[in-house]
């Protein structure tokens, strides 16, 4: 489908009708028949078809690295040399360590492109007459779009409709201030697509109001296809944990080719032969560099990613993986995080009466009574219902399959929708009546929305929205004798009534009209019928989750629009506000920065605040040090969630545009699902500490052995093969096993990690050194005296490779933590279990088996070689037991 076909007049120029006509299409929208006809005739709304991931690439990869063509060439030259059977070692171990390379990497970007396609955004269209959100890649040419503030246009659309709707169409004009739209047809076919003011198009934005239209090119063929890609994918780039882990590898692998170049020349000078030294060398030197450490890094976080998805969270930037676990303060929302977002109606204040509404949920089962007595609505009631009935959109429906009433809509509405029912309201039979002509869409800003209907007297206003807005425009009230002034007392006395309801933990509406009027005039001047007070629950879990973050030295802020007396009510009831203060909008405005630098530590709920004012709460914690997880969901939390170290998108009532803006996005809004995050976030980054340890550590251990023998003067511990079989035994699946290690059990009862310290602090360094050193040092004396005991060097050696590898597999246990003792829960790690097993399995096999002595250079060991080897491994552990004691009782910071 072209954007503009050239022999026919230009889409902008149509009337509906022939809109409709040329599409084949109807103001209900395509059935999912045609729609999925279309689908396969002009292929899904995407830019350029994404490559599916091959495994190949990653395979051949593998090949380039510097290290594995070396090891190629050293098996090479040793063939040529005459070393046949040490060539087919080399390759051989070549070959697994390529193959475990591309095991690992090949698994972190399936990871990721599972985690891409999740992040893909979705559209709300009419299909078959009814709502239905489809993902944007299936949207067609025909179908009928609706487009709502924060949306993200998902096609060309030429519009239908259109309330207050205004686009910001910067990405396709690069004019950031937003452009009105309409739905009327333009006389000249030539303009400018910025002046197409009945067009939306692909990649623009709804900034404001509400609008719908047939979408009439999608894909490559929109406006927007030529120009720039739709921002769907996550953001890969590396990680602030990945850059420094970068830098520490390429410093590390100087290190230690450095050490291999002085232990080769010192084996030189000694006399050895050149070409064995050349092999040990550069066997060495590959084991040696940490050449594993980003693809480890790599799998930590994508498969941590994953864990996360199942907890609820979606990760759009992976180098916030890292930050979660550093949060020290989490400002949410209310509506819909920490509450459930289902609203029911129970009181209402109308002519001076208050009335209790009974019935739970959506169900429209339910009556009113006035002090426990029932009976039918008065007139007022049922005008404030009808009112409020107008002016919202929300539907109720009964599910087919579960018989349990649903609403499609904003849950505020559908308590309005619900409550008129059980008043014998009928929304289709008032819509049919009072027509809507026009609207002022509802925003955080304005938190209020008016609606204009036509009725036997001309237009009349029926506006809804926090109790201060609509009686601010108010000068009249709906009494039991009909309307009369509303003056200074009365106003105080519904203020005062609104106000005892929210403490009441309800969330107040109030409700006005205005007959006889136009959109200009429509929100003043009005007639006050009456408050609508309802309940929203507090989500069960979101108590425990709270709970939780207080242990885990986390700071939960309440951030909400609602009235700050019900805010309150609903942060007492999670447990919250024990202790620090409530701040409004206004009382923020009149704070300058200073003054709320100083102040935002104790405070614990913002009540009544606009969007712009989240921005300043997350500059303000941000300047005192906090690392800050920040929630939204309207368009114009975007610069907030863009600020905050966390931004946080609803995945179900958030806008596309707050969802692009954030680093993660809540599948399941819920605020226990942020906890759930931060937990895996802290256990991703403890694992890769864990790998980290353990990797140098171990190099530590091999390089030091080598030196020190150098330097004593014995001849070489260990054989080109032996070293590259530790490297692989080691490096290998015990490594990745310790990257996938269970969460320690208080990792949600320690303080968040000081982001401002990287993961080298004093403890993991102390840890490091001392188990590389005492395996170089036990590993040294165990040779030394094997030979001094009469060993052949080929029995020695075969002590000395076994104990290395042993004592790797011991540290590995033990680096499971950096404070805690191995003994506490020895075996939690499954995966580690398993892959030790299995490499010492393998390790029997090298010893053993006869055929396998001459590449490997090794010799059936005795039990009595065993009870030596047993013992010198073993003596890792009380070390490294004793070095994390020593560092528990100074106190250090151990995260
Ligand atoms: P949170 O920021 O925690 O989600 P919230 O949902 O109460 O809180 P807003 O959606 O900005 O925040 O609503 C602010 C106020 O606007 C509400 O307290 C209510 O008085 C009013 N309001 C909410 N929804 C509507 C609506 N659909 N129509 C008219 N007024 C509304």
């Amino acid at each position: 489908m072209t954007a503009e076909p050239q022999d026919q007049p230009p889409w902008h120029t149509l009337e509906p009708a022939q809109l409709y006509e040329r599409l084949a299409t109807s103001p209900a929208g395509l059935d999912a028949a045609q729609a999925a006809v279309r689908l396969s005739r002009y292929g899904a709304n995407e830019l350029d078809a994404a490559q599916p991931l091959s495994p190949w690439p990653v395979l051949l990869r593998q090949f380039k690295n510097v290290l594995i063509v070396i090891l190629l060439i050293a098996a090479l030259l040793s063939a040529f040399l005459g070393h046949a059977v040490e060539a087919v070692a080399i390759a051989v171990i070549v070959l697994f360590a390529a193959l475990l390379g591309f095991v690992q990497e090949y698994r972190a970007e399936r990871a990721l492109e599972t985690l891409r396609g999740m992040a893909a955004p979705d559209a709300a269209v009419l299909r078959g007459g009814t709502e239905v959100t489809v993902p944007a890649r299936e949207l067609v040419p025909g179908d009928l779009l609706l487009l709502r503030a924060g949306d993200r246009v998902a096609g060309d659309v030429r519009l239908t409709e259109a309330y207050g709707l205004q686009l910001e169409e910067s990405a396709l004009t690069g004019e950031s201030l937003p452009v009105d739209k309409h739905a009327a047809p333009l006389t000249a076919p030539d303009v400018p697509l910025s002046e197409r003011g009945n067009m939306a198009y692909a990649g623009t934005v709804v900034s404001y109001g509400r609008g719908a239209g047939v979408v009439v090119a999608t894909g490559m063929q929109t406006e927007f296809g030529g120009i720039a890609r739709m921002i769907s994918t996550i953001e890969g780039g590396r990680t602030p944990l990945q850059e420094n882990l970068d830098r520490v590898g390429s410093l590390l692998a100087r290190a230690a080719l450095v050490a291999v170049a002085v232990i080769v020349s010192a084996g030189l000078l000694r006399g050895e032969p050149f070409i064995g030294m050349l092999l040990f060398g550069i066997a060495l030197g590959v084991a040696a560099v940490p050449e594993a450490l980003p693809a480890v890094v790599t799998i930590s976080l994508a498969l941590g990613v994953q864990r996360m998805v199942k907890r609820h969270a979606l990760m759009r930037r992976l180098a916030a993986v890292e930050t979660l676990g550093s949060t020290t303060v989490i400002c949410s929302d209310k509506t819909g995080t920490l509450t459930r977002d289902e609203m029911t109606v129970r009181s209402c204040f109308c002519a001076g009466s208050w009335y209790e509404v009974s019935g739970a949920g959506y169900e429209p089962v339910g009556e009113f009574s006035v002090q426990g007595r029932g009976g039918a609505p008065s007139a007022e009631l049922v005008e404030l219902l009808r009112t409020a009935l107008l002016a919202s959109d929300a539907k109720i429906f009964q599910d087919q399959a579960t018989g349990r009433w649903a609403a499609q809509g904003d849950p505020t509405e559908a308590a309005l929708v619900v409550a008129a029912a059980k008043a014998g309201l009928s929304r289709d039979e008032l819509a049919a009546r009072y027509p809507r002509l026009d609207e002022i869409p509802f925003s955080s800003e304005r938190k209020c929305m008016t609606t204009l209907h036509r009725e036997e007297v001309g237009l009349v206003a029926c506006a809804k929205g926090a109790p201060e807005v609509i009686l601010s425009a108010c000068t009249a009230q709906l009494g039991e004798d009909g309307e009369g002034p509303l003056d200074q007392p009365a106003a105080a006395r519904i203020a005062e009534a609104a106000r005892a309801m929210a403490a009441g933990a309800l969330r107040v509406l109030a409700v006005a009209r205005k007959q006889g009027t136009s959109r200009a005039e429509a929100e003043s001047g009005m007639t006050f019928l009456g408050l609508v007070g309802m309940i929203d629950p507090p989500r069960p879990e979101a108590r425990a989750a709270i709970a939780t973050c207080r242990e885990a030295g986390i700071r939960p802020v309440m951030i909400t629009g609602d009235h700050p007396a019900t805010a309150t009510a609903v942060a007492r009831e999670l447990g919250l506000l024990d202790e620090g203060r409530v701040v409004t909008g206004s009382e923020l405005e009149s704070m300058d920065d200073a003054d709320l630098e100083r102040e935002v530590a104790a405070i614990r709920v913002y009540a009544r605040v606009s969007p712009a004012h989240k921005l300043r709460v997350v500059a303000a914690l941000q300047k005192k040090g906090e690392v800050v997880a920040m929630t939204g969901d309207g368009v114009n939390d975007a610069p907030a969630l863009k600020k905050a170290d966390i931004g946080i998108a609803m995945g179900i009532t958030g806008t596309a545009v707050s969802k692009e803006a954030a680093a993660m996005t809540l599948t399941d809004d819920n605020f226990a699902s942020i906890v759930a995050a931060v937990e895996e976030g802290r256990g991703i980054f403890d694992n890769i500490k864990k790998y980290l340890m353990y990797l140098l550590s171990s190099n530590i251990g091999e390089i030091g052995l080598m030196a020190g023998a150098m330097l004593v003067g014995l001849p070489l511990p260990l054989s080109a093969v032996q070293i590259l079989y530790v490297n692989l035994a080691t490096d290998g699946l015990p490594a990745l096993a310790l990257a996938v290690d269970p969460a320690e059990p208080d990792l949600m009862r320690r303080p968040p990690r000081d982001a401002t310290r990287g993961i080298f602090n004093r403890a993991v360094v102390t840890l490091i050194l001392a188990g590389g050193a005492w395996s170089s040092l036990v590993n040294l004396a165990l040779f030394a005296w094997a030979r001094a005991s009469g060993c052949s060097d080929a029995e020695a050696m075969t002590m000395t490779f076994v104990s290395l590898v042993l004592i790797q597999f011991f540290k590995a246990y033990n680096f499971r933590s950096d404070r805690d003792s191995v003994f506490r829960r020895p075996f939690a790690n499954r995966w580690l279990n398993l892959a030790v097993a299995w490499e010492i399995c393998l390790m029997l096999v090298v010893v053993y088996l006869p055929v396998l002595h001459r590449p490997f250079g090794t010799f059936s060991l005795t039990a009595a070689d065993w009870a030596v080897i047993i013992l010198a491994s073993g003596s890792v552990v009380p070390v490294l037991e004793l070095t994390k004691s020593f560092s528990r009782r100074r106190g250090g910071a151990f995260i």
